[in-house]
């Protein structure tokens, strides 16, 4: 068979299951009528803008839309602000004294922020970042533990029009630099350190070596945290805690323009270079404040508990900006979820009754491997819905997610969206819709996806590339200096009014979406293209399985050959028993076919993963096919693919 590498993605993976709402689930939920997705999608402008309107403006906008591909307008002439949104139209209503921020440090210490106690800190940093001489416009950089000021420093940014850009914590000095440097900033807030497993991130430290080189910082603001000794340079940095001593709570918010710059985001750096994505104000606080709505069927009895760090686009509009701006009671906690036991997270939702949890399937795919006798030990009948975001999640992690932590009466919601898209575009809505396990369902009400084949044909049922062919408000709106990236890299893959998001997927008879995951990791195999996502989710639908990560590598006689790397459930201990490794290839070609059959299976500790836990296929290709290692300044554990690349080496030989 000649090899197609145009052709669309096969669809292998069957999935029956079906979970439709509970009665008394749906009886209390936010969207309940089904006629809402019609409505929505005939005028998706009036749509839109009915949420816009619950929202508090200076000014209304004269017009909801301006598209002139590929560019997006949104509300425009609209004036608002993002933190009086989040924060002060709360105040001055009864949730004024309620708690907006739940807070817990790795060591167990713990703080609670109502609205009102909120807004006295957004205002008083607010003045201390004026202090600085940041104006509306200049960049701030935001390199911080999971720790409350995190989120007081973006509402303070947001206050004074200042852009925020928050570098997650696990990043390295070089990597601080580079993002300072690709966006100007002005000042950077830190933390002496934060706390990672009972060790100290020495997060002042790394800023003094990124900070030896960026020309643009004029201060820096330091957050004592841990309280380890730390360089001082007397004329650069400044303790928060003594800013604010001296800081007045009386801050008046800046009239930002609809469009006006919120923040830049970086990509978390799977497939490559990570990008500057820009989000704007008022689009980006309609779409995320609508999604957490309707999402998440946020109550203001709920507690929310979003355990993404805030240095990803997840914990800027899911754990910030979507659930501030509806009111909500926010978890944050500081640390690892295994520290001090693998019990942290359900001892957390535990003591602090969480209702709505949304977490990552990479974290569901560990919890697995640890086994359930940790969620076990605590009383989990809080919950009443969970989410999931960052990766496909196999149909097994969804069921034993439902199952083990949802006690099989929460629905679970499979969110699809990107850092680039700024609110979920791809999800369940958790009073209407039937889910499958695996899928993402449906567009939301007003976003209009398809799946397209390379020439631009739709894909009725069946797979191919994703494909976003209506604007949505919290688009991104470019990428910071760099234009023209934003246009190649978004809008050319068929015509100039379709958003190419990357990523492959399929579609099934009755209209579900299914994420195959990222069109650069598609295999071709002897003239089919396979999506890597079906064939891991063959392996984790073992029962010994956790997770496994797929790739195809070149091989001399197929031209493509499959591999597989196997990470196992921990239980009995011991070694993998014999002839599980054909077993396993064995359950690939029963479950989906024998085209899909691992040519190689490989069991391994752990597996490459980004610092926002993805796993990143294009460096196990690099190992499989003994080349130099791609970039990997966006990897969590260089040691990982160390072990890994000595363990191939040995098998190979
Ligand atoms: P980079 O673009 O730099 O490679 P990244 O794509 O990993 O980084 P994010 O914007 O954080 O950075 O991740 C978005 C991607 O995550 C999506 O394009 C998709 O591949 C994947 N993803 C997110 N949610 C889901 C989901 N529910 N199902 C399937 N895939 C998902
Ligand atoms: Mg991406």
């Amino acid at each position: 068979m000649s090899s197609q590498p145009d052709k669309t993605i096969e669809a292998l993976l069957l999935e029956k299951r079906q979970f439709p709402p509970r009665k008394s689930f749906q009886e209390q939920a936010n969207v309940r009528d089904p006629s809402i997705y019609r409505k929505a999608d005939r005028d998706f402008e009036k749509f839109w803008a009915g949420f816009a309107r619950e929202l508090t403006w200076y000014k209304p906008w004269k017009r909801v839309l301006e598209w002139k591909p590929p560019k997006a307008k949104w509300f425009l002439g609209g004036k608002l602000n993002a933190s009086v949104n989040c924060i002060d139209r709360h105040v001055l209503g009864p949730r004024k004294n309620k708690a907006a921020l739940i807070w817990e440090g790795e060591p167990g210490d713990q703080r609670l922020l109502t609205y009102r106690e909120l807004l006295r800190e957004v205002g008083k940093f607010g003045n201390v970042l004026k202090s600085l001489g940041v104006r509306k416009g200049d960049r701030v950089t935001l390199y911080m533990p999971m720790i409350p000021e995190l989120p007081i420093a973006m509402l303070a940014c947001a206050r004074i029009g200042a852009i925020h850009s928050v570098v997650f914590g696990g990043f390295s000095a070089e990597s601080l630099k580079d993002r300072i440097n690709d966006q100007g900033a002005k000042v950077l807030v830190t933390a002496d350190g934060g706390w990672r497993r009972g060790n100290v991130v020495p997060l002042k430290k790394i800023s003094d070596d990124a900070l030896s080189d960026t020309p643009t910082i004029e201060a820096v603001v330091v957050v004592k945290r841990t309280g380890q000794p730390v360089g001082f340079d007397p004329k650069r940095d400044r303790w928060w805690h003594e800013l604010m001593a001296g800081a007045s709570a009386r801050c008046p918010p800046e009239k930002m323009d609809a469009e006006d710059p919120l923040y830049i985001l970086y990509t978390s750096g799977t497939t490559g270079k990570p990008k500057g994505i820009l989000h704007t104000t008022g689009g980006y606080l309609v779409g995320t404040y609508a999604t957490t709505k309707w999402v998440f069927d946020l109550k203001d009895e709920d507690v929310f508990w979003c355990t993404a760090d805030i240095g990803w686009v997840t914990g800027h509009s899911y754990v910030v900006y979507g659930p501030l701006a509806n009111g909500a009671t926010c978890l944050i906690y500081e640390g690892a979820p295994d520290t001090p036991a693998r019990d942290r997270f359900w001892d957390l939702v535990e003591r602090h009754g969480v209702t709505v949890l949304y977490t990552a399937p990479t974290a569901i795919r560990a919890f697995m491997k640890w086994g359930t006798e940790w969620p076990e030990k605590h009383d989990l009948s809080s919950l009443r819905l969970l989410g999931t975001v960052g990766e496909p999640i196999n149909p097994e992690a969804w069921i034993w997610y439902q199952k083990n932590i949802g006690g099989g009466r929460c629905p679970v919601v499979d969110t699809w969206w990107q850092t680039e898209t700024g609110m979920i575009l791809i999800t369940p809505l958790p009073g209407l819709t039937r889910t499958r396990p695996g899928s993402a369902t449906f567009p939301f009400p007003g976003v209009r996806a398809t799946i397209l084949d390379p020439a631009g044909r739709e894909v009725k049922v069946g797979g191919g590339y994703l494909a976003i062919t209506r604007p949505w408000p919290a688009m991104l709106r470019t990428i910071w200096g760099d234009e023209e990236r934003y246009v190649s890299t978004y809008w050319t893959k068929w015509s100039r009014d379709v958003y190419f998001p990357g990523d492959g997927a399929k579609r099934d008879k009755d209209g579900y979406f299914w994420l195959l995951g990222r069109v650069d990791d598609v295999m071709n195999v002897a003239g089919h293209r396979i999506g890597t996502m079906e064939v891991e989710s063959a392996l984790v639908d073992h029962s010994a399985v956790a997770e496994s990560a797929v790739v195809g590598i070149s091989d001399d006689l197929k031209g493509t050959a499959i591999a597989a790397f196997v990470i196992l459930k921990e239980k009995k201990s011991g070694p993998p028993a014999a002839g599980l490794h054909d077993e396993l290839r064995g359950h690939v070609a029963k479950k989906i076919g024998a085209i899909a059959k691992p040519d190689k299976l490989f069991f391994v500790a752990d597996l490459p993963k980004t610092r926002s836990g993805k796993i990143m296929r294009r460096l196990l290709r690099d190992i499989a096919e003994g080349r130099v290692l791609g970039d990997t300044t966006t990897l969590a554990d260089s040691a990982v693919v160390d072990t890994l690349k000595a363990q191939y080496e040995e098998k190979e030989a």
